[in-house]
């Protein structure tokens, strides 16, 4: 059965990383590994500005991004071949990044920026890192095949955050991939990337080679997927914020998916659903310490501990509904949920009281429309620059008084909003962004620095 291998940008930024990411891969070749691959570094985000300047006409300054792509791409493959860079690499990597220059004059010329386009844009960095990978181990004299993933992710036509029609990439897959996996052997492909049925190029939203990872895996029933970043799997909280954070040993798929959705940046949020579908195990690796530790994220896992983790996530606002006269009466939370779901605003968190609702929205959603229909029968207060924390835990349900922890760490930080998940192992808190990170520091300090998992010695 195959393994599912993905790389993030932060593991193939290097050529001493990408030397580091063959030698895994030649370690799994008995596994008939697939390598996921992500856009090397930080190109996508210079694919992101090369196109926003061209949208200005700002054609100095998306030649300088799509240049620095270019350059980026040659140094790897200078430190990775030296002067003896295989002619096909080379005029693959021209190619594309030819097919780059061109589309961002045309931007430039029109000066406008459809979401289609965009995605024919930052889909470059994916094949570029893909080309330059395979050829990489085609040297290293591996038995490898490069596949563009468009060939079977196939999804709906929201450019930007397509969908993936999970039922059709099993079919493509079977037919198009199947064949080609065996042990020896390793296929290398695109995440984020996928298409339309009519053949054009999408991409599932920033971060989302995660996401393509289990739904390859889920399509060919992998036996495992693998997530290698930059850290020992996930952790206690951001080990930006929190250097006293942990890596996680254990987690069940929704403690997962809970800490994803609520901001723990290593999974893309959607990872988990293809996974859970077919009881995938996902684990998250280092790569550049495939002997450390790492976190296996599987069905029925459990932490050992009351609370898994904290995550976060900014900003949100915090919306409040008031009304004397209508909360009491049937079909005002459905009136109210209908006006959110007609603007496309989608809500986190919900906390009723006797006479008003607070729900967390997106920064992005239409408030201006959204106040405009509910202030003729409510009073509407809206509190921008919110953080969403959130305490994650299996066990949390069957640990009476951790609320009751919860709220004495804090300690003074003002809690505006309190909420615990339907499926009871989330308890989420609302404060003011800028209390966002001292709130995850301290309840780690009271939560998880000093519980250790039950019949386990301390690390
Ligand atoms: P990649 O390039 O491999 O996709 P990402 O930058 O998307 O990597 O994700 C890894 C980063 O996620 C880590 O470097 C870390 O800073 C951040 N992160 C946020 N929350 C967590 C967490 N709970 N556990 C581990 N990493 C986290
Ligand atoms: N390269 C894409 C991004 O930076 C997808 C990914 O890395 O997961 O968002
Ligand atoms: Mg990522």
């Amino acid at each position: 059965m195959t393994k599912i291998l993905k790389f993030g940008g932060s593991s193939l930024a290097s050529a001493e990383l990408l030397r580091q990411v063959a030698a895994l891969v030649r370690a799994a070749l008995p596994d008939a590994p697939i390598v996921v691959l992500s856009a090397s570094g930080k190109t996508t985000d210079a694919l992101h500005a090369a196109a926003r300047a061209a949208e200005r006409g700002d054609v100095a300054v998306a030649r300088e991004r799509a240049s620095e792509v270019r350059t980026h791409h040659a140094e790897l493959a200078r430190g990775l071949f030296g002067d003896s860079m295989p002619p096909e690499l080379a005029a693959e990597l021209d190619l594309e990044c030819t097919a780059l220059e061109r589309r961002l004059d045309g931007v430039a010329l029109l000066r406008e920026l459809s979401p289609r386009s965009l995605d024919a844009i930052v889909s470059a960095g994916e094949l570029l890192s893909t080309r330059l990978f395979a050829a990489w181990l085609a040297r290293e004299e591996l038995d490898c095949e490069w596949f563009d993933a468009r060939r079977v992710l196939r999804t709906d036509a929201r450019f930007g955050s397509a969908e993936p029609d999970v039922a059709r990439i099993r079919e493509l897959c079977e037919r198009e991939l199947g064949p080609r996996v065996r042990p020896g052997r390793a296929i290398v492909t695109q995440g984020y990337i996928g298409s339309t049925a009519a053949g054009v190029t999408t991409t599932l939203g920033r971060g989302g080679s995660d996401w393509s990872a289990a739904l390859l895996g889920a399509a060919v029933g992998a036996s495992e997927v693998q997530i290698w970043t930059d850290v020992e799997g996930v952790y206690s909280a951001d080990p930006r914020v929190v250097p006293a954070a942990h890596p996680i040993a254990e987690l069940s798929f929704a403690e997962a998916a809970e800490l994803a959705a609520f901001g723990a940046k290593v999974l893309h949020p959607a990872t988990i659903q293809p996974a859970i579908e077919r009881r995938i195990p996902v684990t998250v690796r280092h790569t550049a310490r495939p002997n450390g530790r790492f976190t296996t994220i599987r069905a029925e896992a459990a932490s050992g501990r009351p609370l898994a983790g904290l995550a976060s996530r900014s900003p949100v606002t915090l919306l409040t509904v008031t009304s004397t006269r209508m909360l009491a009466q049937a079909g005002f939370l459905a009136r109210l949920f209908e006006v959110f779901g007609r603007h496309g605003a989608s809500v986190d968190l919900v906390a009723t009281a006797e006479v008003s609702v607070s729900s967390t929205l997106e920064p992005d959603a239409p408030l201006d429309a959204i106040r405009a229909e509910l202030e003729p029968f409510a009073r509407v207060d809206v509190v921008p620059d919110r953080a969403i924390v959130a305490v994650v835990g299996e066990r949390l349900k069957l640990t009476p008084g951790t609320a009751a922890r919860v709220l004495a760490a804090a300690g003074e930080v003002h809690i505006e909003l309190i909420s615990m998940g339907a499926n009871e192992i989330n308890l989420s808190l609302v404060v003011g962004r800028e209390d966002e990170h001292e709130l995850v520091r301290r309840l780690h300090a009271a939560l998880l620095e000093t519980d250790r998992p039950t019949g386990s010695p301390a690390r």
